[in-house]
């Protein structure tokens, strides 16, 4: 099914439920239907591919095309003595894919529950949690080439996953719409709950099991994370720093209790961006429409009719703050369009 709409609301496509429009919308439910479009001559200069608009500001009206990739289905589509791979299209809920391999007994995903977005995105940014990412179970990710027009596949190592990255943010960003991913679930589930308060709130429920794991996951991140579908918001804001260790450690010597973590790069260690907001003071800060939640630093929300704008404004007054204090520029980890 195609949908090629002009001023398209997409109030409902974005977590921060900033009203914005875009001037193109085009939305499809198979790969064909966008290889048509592209014959066809569809494709603009300026276009953004949309998933669940869970990491994304819309700073205002989006003057170009946005494409909406809404394939649904989730499928086995191979075994091996150890192993059973479900194939997910781009449109279908994340959650709702956790949700399935649960149910099927299937391992791996069970602690990335309740994280927003559409499956399509989930190797854009390698999403993780709770001590897991995606990358661990993505065996293939389909694609079309938005150059060439063809169907493209990536294995796992072409995917050049790292932390919260992948090539498909980077050389392939604006290149390729993803249109469905394989997974690669455990028969045999290997339990991770090492990360947190996890395994402590997985033994309430007595027995290890991936249902309990999962509903373990949910409560912790209910408890600690603004819903979306109650108060606005794109998850963390900002990215968190990766500076030179040298400079991690004079903060280090400044403020005793600053975390600091391995960053996985040479001579370069990782900051918690939602730490430095924090000794800013601007926890729980409001300033009309918008504001910081008053649990996580890191998380910008939308009380209620804030524009994108306000949001903005409200960022690079934070970004400053935490120059001025620590000398550290944040870089927002959401994706600012319009
Ligand atoms: C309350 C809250 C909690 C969150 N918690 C976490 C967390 O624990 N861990 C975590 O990793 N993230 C978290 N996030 C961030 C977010 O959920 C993820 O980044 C998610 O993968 C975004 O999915 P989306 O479908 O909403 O993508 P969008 O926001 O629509 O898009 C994100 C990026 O992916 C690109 N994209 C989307 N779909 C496709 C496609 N089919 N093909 C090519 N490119 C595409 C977009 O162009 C954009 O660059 C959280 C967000 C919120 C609001």
């Amino acid at each position: 099914m195609i949908r090629l709409l002009d001023n398209y609301d997409l109030t409902a496509y974005n977590t921060f439920r900033i009203r914005a429009k875009a001037k193109k919308f085009f939305e499809f439910t198979e790969p064909d239907e966008l290889i048509f479009f592209l014959q066809e001559g569809g494709l603009p200069g300026n276009f953004f591919v949309l998933g669940g608009g869970s990491n994304l500001l819309l700073k205002n009206d989006f003057n170009g095309l946005i494409i909406y990739p809404n394939i649904p289905g989730v499928g086995e589509v191979g075994e091996d003595r150890n192993h059973i791979f479900l194939e997910a299209g781009a449109g279908v809920e994340w959650d709702e894919l956790v949700r399935l391999s649960v149910v099927f007994e299937l391992g791996g995903l069970e602690n990335l529950s309740l994280i927003p977005g559409k499956v399509g995105a989930a190797p854009v940014q390698n999403v993780g949690a709770y001590g897991v990412e995606a990358k661990e179970y993505i065996h293939l990710v389909r694609a079309v080439d938005l150059q060439t027009g063809q169907k493209v596949e990536f294995t796992n190592e072409q995917c050049r996953f790292g932390y919260r990255d992948s090539i498909f943010k980077n050389e392939l960003k604006n290149k390729v719409v993803i249109t469905s991913v394989v997974f690669k679930l455990d028969k045999f589930p290997e339990y991770n709950l090492e990360y947190g308060a996890l395994k402590a709130e997985v033994d309430k429920a007595g027995e290890t099991t991936l249902q309990n794991v999962r509903d373990a996951v949910i409560r912790i991140r209910e408890a600690k994370l603004p819903d979306p579908e109650k108060i606005g918001n794109g998850g963390s804001f900002f990215k968190n720093p990766v500076v030179n260790d040298d400079v991690a450690k004079k903060l280090k010597d400044e403020y005793k209790g600053m975390p600091a973590y391995p960053s996985g790069i040479d001579d370069k260690t990782k900051l918690a961006a939602g730490w430095l907001i924090d000794q800013c003071g601007w926890k729980g800060y409001r300033e009309g429409n918008v504001g910081v939640h008053s649990e996580q630093a890191l998380v910008l929300v939308n009380y209620g009719g804030a524009t994108g704008a306000e949001v903005v404004a409200l960022a690079e007054k934070i970004k400053q703050s935490v120059n001025r204090k620590f000398g550290i520029e944040l870089m927002p980890e959401v994706n600012i369009i319009g």
